[in-house]
């Protein structure tokens, strides 16, 4: 009987999809590098929790790993390392490869802007002496999640002189915070019986931002004004100055472990950076790969991808282009025999609210990265689907070079749905997937990931550049 029992093990092992958890997988060795990496992520986050200091971090991390700004017409060569900024909420990194630049480039594209709350561009008001930003909310968001949390306000001003102010308040710990306020439960009868959609409206994310009146003032809007004089003796600006200005209340709060076991780690903003950052390091740890390596670090993904810092534009196809030229090729044949990974953020089974996942086809914290063969909505649309030919080359690829990973789809079929920036990759002509990290409360203002899942993802990426 015990023989036969074992053959059917065996025959189990052989014939089945494992889907082990990846720390019954993983040697001691690994899982020590895998916190280590996590402790460097940590850091990450709390230095860029907006596209456009993701994008400066990212350049630091690169210039600081021997990276120089592209100038169109270099004279390229095998192991030059090389980045483009553009307008500082993007960026393209590259490593050139020792293969002719027509055998196609490994691609790498991850998202650096995440779900906020931006400030209108006449946001200031006063209402029954308190002052407040009026805002509009950037991605999706569940606008009730927003309220009672510390908000820290970053971005840009530009003045009517055309300098630009840099804002960063509600970090450093003796700075203050800002808040958008809720109903106590006590008067809100009338607001629970609303559906969540309507549970907190779109301009009910009023942000308080003072309440001290300007002094031995009798005129009315006193509080604006003393808000308005704080903001003029700080960085100069007037009223006006808001309308060219990009400020993103961002929770205030810091990355830290969760879990007596410190294996996840709870942050704002792992959409996408648990995948953008481990692309980055990839991409700086490259070292004379066979083919070109592309790292592209893109804005504008959660409003859907539009705009000169998306990946609709044309950015990442006009400086494939330039570096195929630059080669003595062209950016059409190098794009045609390119391949991508893209890496984004999936949802994690949560046992909490299992319904909304199909078991056999969902991605489970833990488990690694996850590889997601099409994403879309209603019957996959807006969907690149990945061929079943690439699918299995990454899958073996992966499988060689023991990377942990696992395979799973946005939710169930008729559950909602998502895209990532696969779609617009594909459309010019590569071969690409979905690949990244699983996320628990994805879009929420704390949102929790695994730490081996995260070291996956840069094991993936590396594998990806160096094959
Ligand atoms: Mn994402
Ligand atoms: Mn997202």
């Amino acid at each position: 009987m015990a023989e036969k029992k074992n053959a059917a093990k065996e025959l189990k092992e052989k014939l089945f999809l494992q889907r082990k958890n990846g720390y019954h997988r993983l040697s001691d060795k690994e899982i020590a590098a895998s916190d280590k990496f996590a402790e460097k992520y940590k850091s990450f986050l709390d230095k860029a929790k907006t596209e456009r200091e993701a994008a400066i971090e990212a350049i630091k991390t690169a210039e600081a790993a021997g990276f120089v700004e592209y100038k169109k017409g270099m004279k390229l060569k095998a192991g030059d390392k090389i980045y483009r900024n553009n307008r500082g909420k993007a960026v393209l990194l590259a490593v050139i490869g020792k293969a002719p630049i027509e055998e196609g480039v490994r691609l790498c594209a991850a998202h650096i802007d995440s779900p906020r709350l931006d400030l209108k561009q006449n946001p200031l008001y006063e209402d029954n002496e308190l002052a407040l930003f009026k805002t509009h909310y950037y991605g999706g968001i569940k606008k009730y999640q927003w309220t009672t949390i510390p908000l820290a306000l970053h971005g840009v001003i530009v003045k009517a002189d055309g300098t630009t102010v840099t804002v960063a308040i509600g970090e450093d710990e003796s700075d203050p915070v800002f808040c958008v306020t809720d109903l106590l439960p006590h008067l809100a009868t009338e607001q629970m019986t609303r559906t969540a959609t309507k549970l907190i409206r779109g301009e009910d994310l009023n942000l308080l931002i003072g309440s001290r009146p300007f002094k031995d003032d009798e005129a009315s809007e006193s509080v604006k004004l003393a808000i308005m004089n704080i903001l003029f003796e700080k960085y100069g600006i007037t009223e006006a100055d808001f309308i060219s200005s990009e400020l993103e209340a961002v929770p205030a709060f810091k990355a830290k472990d969760v879990g007596f076991d410190r294996s996840m780690i709870g942050g704002y903003g792992h959409d996408d950076r648990c995948c953008s950052y481990p692309a980055l390091m990839a991409t700086v740890d490259c070292k004379k790969p066979k083919h070109t390596v592309v790292t592209v670090l893109t804005d504008k993904e959660e409003t859907g991808s539009d705009g000169n810092t998306g990946l609709c534009s044309a950015y990442l196809k006009y400086f494939i282009a330039d570096i195929a030229e630059d080669l003595g090729s062209n950016g059409r044949d190098v794009l045609s025999a390119s391949e991508c990974l893209s890496a984004d953020v999936n949802a994690a089974f949560d046992p909490t609210y299992p319904d909304v996942n199909e078991r056999n086809n969902c991605a489970y914290v833990n488990k690694g990265v996850c590889i997601t063969k099409y994403t879309g909505a209603r019957g996959k649309s807006g969907t690149s689907d990945a061929s079943a030919e690439f699918a299995g080359r990454i899958r073996r690829l992966m499988d060689s070079k023991n990377v942990i990973w696992q395979t799973g789809e946005l939710g169930k079929v008729d559950a909602g749905g998502g895209g990532t920036v696969a779609a617009y990759i594909a459309n010019l002509n590569v071969d690409t997937i979905d690949m990244g990290v699983p996320v628990l409360s994805m879009h929420a203002p704390y949102e929790i990931i695994s730490k081996i899942d995260l070291y996956s993802a840069y094991r993936a990426f590396t594998v990806f550049m160096a094959d």
